[in-house]
């Protein structure tokens, strides 16, 4: 029986994909071989590579202007390309400080130029915020201005973006594709697969054509935007099979109503999560609610003891994922793309429940 999955990454995965992916599993589309063990170079792989590069193109209405990049490495891997591609001779880079993987990128940058923090989170009776962005601290002189839009472990995300005289880059490996987003705001938008597109191992990288050129001289050619765009994603052997599924999701969304239908969808189980977050005593989130993530949801049960039965009785109703980050501690409830509504109803029933029992 497959449970109701709340995994912050690698997370849950459209039921459908997952048994299409199972039918065609060893004898994939008649070729008596599985995708895994096709060449990428061969023209049953080049099929499934355009096309997911094409229903991506159409999900998020991206323009030729920018590349569509198939990358090795997950997020973490951008956080180097992005200074070792875009830094060109500039001394710095304004970094948005919002939150765990904002600072992994600003730790990754320190090792090619000192980063400008251009606001911190703070804590005030709104509850966790950022400034208003009339009051970041922008460098004019750096070379790009780079920000997370959806913070998965914090729970953070951006409600809007600063107007800046140079390129705008944001990662967006959570919250990528969970609703429609203006392309043509970003010059890079980034994002690891395992959250809210596929398996893990790939990270999709859209840039505007005019930056693939500025790489520095000692950039690794695999982490080159140039190199990786010229050779259609294929400089080396990519990940097949992350690719592929990643495919499946595709098409499982534009099947679905595309982009727009998600965020209905979404909106409607985040609501209704953060309802029973804020009517209920024993539950509390400590984030404004202006930047409450629609993706990510953390929140903390009033007494600490309680948080061990919470998550066996979770478990026992079907129920995963569910433990918070370590570093956050309590719970959290990522309510990607690929978790239905029904899911989010037996979550929230169960949460009541035990607050009744436990309150
Ligand atoms: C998970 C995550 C990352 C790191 O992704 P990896 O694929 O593990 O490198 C970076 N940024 C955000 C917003 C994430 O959620």
């Amino acid at each position: 029986m497959r449970k109701h999955n709340f995994s912050a990454g690698p997370a849950a995965l459209p039921d459908a994909v997952l048994r299409q992916a199972q039918e065609e599993f060893r004898d994939w589309n008649n070729t008596g071989a599985s995708v895994m063990e096709h060449s990428h170079r061969g023209e049953h792989f080049l099929q499934v590579a355009t096309e997911a590069e094409n229903d991506l193109r159409n999900l998020l209405d991206i323009s030729d202007d920018y590349a569509v990049l198939f990358m090795h490495g997950g997020a973490t891997a951008q956080f180097a390309a992005i200074p070792l591609n875009l830094l060109g001779t500039a001394k710095t880079a304004n970094y948005l400080e919002s939150g765990h993987w904002s600072r992994r990128a600003i730790k990754e940058a320190e090792i090619y130029c000192q980063p400008n923090i251009v606001a911190q989170l703070n804590n005030n009776k709104q509850g966790i915020n950022l400034p208003p962005i009339a009051q970041w601290r922008i460098d004019d002189k750096a070379a790009y201005f780079h920000c997370v839009y959806n913070e998965t472990i914090d729970g953070l995300e951006l409600e809007s973006f600063p107007d800046v005289n140079m390129p705008l880059l944001v990662d967006c490996s959570s919250n990528i594709l969970s609703r429609p987003m203006p392309v043509e705001r970003f010059s890079v938008i980034y994002a690891g697969a395992q959250k809210n597109i596929g398996p893990a191992g790939l990270a999709v990288v859209i840039i505007r054509r005019d930056l693939l050129d500025r790489a520095h001289p000692l950039t690794p050619s695999i982490l080159n935007y140039g190199t990786v765009a010229t050779a259609k994603s294929m400089h080396n052997t990519p990940p097949t099979f992350a690719w592929y599924l990643s495919g499946l999701v595709f098409k499982w969304l534009l099947a679905e109503g595309g982009l727009l239908a998600m965020q209905e969808k979404n909106k409607r189980n985040a609501a209704s999560l953060y309802e029973t977050i804020d009517s209920v005593d024993l539950y509390s989130n400590n984030l404004a609610k202006s930047v409450r993530s629609k993706m990510n949801i953390p929140f903390l049960l009033a007494d600490e003891r309680l948080n061990k039965p919470f998550l066996e009785q979770a478990d026992e109703n079907g129920l995963l994922g569910l433990k918070g980050h370590r570093s956050v501690g309590g719970m959290r409830a990522s309510i990607y793309n690929a978790v239905p509504i029904e899911s989010v109803q037996v979550l929230v029933a169960f949460m009541r429940t035990f607050a009744k029992e436990h309150g």
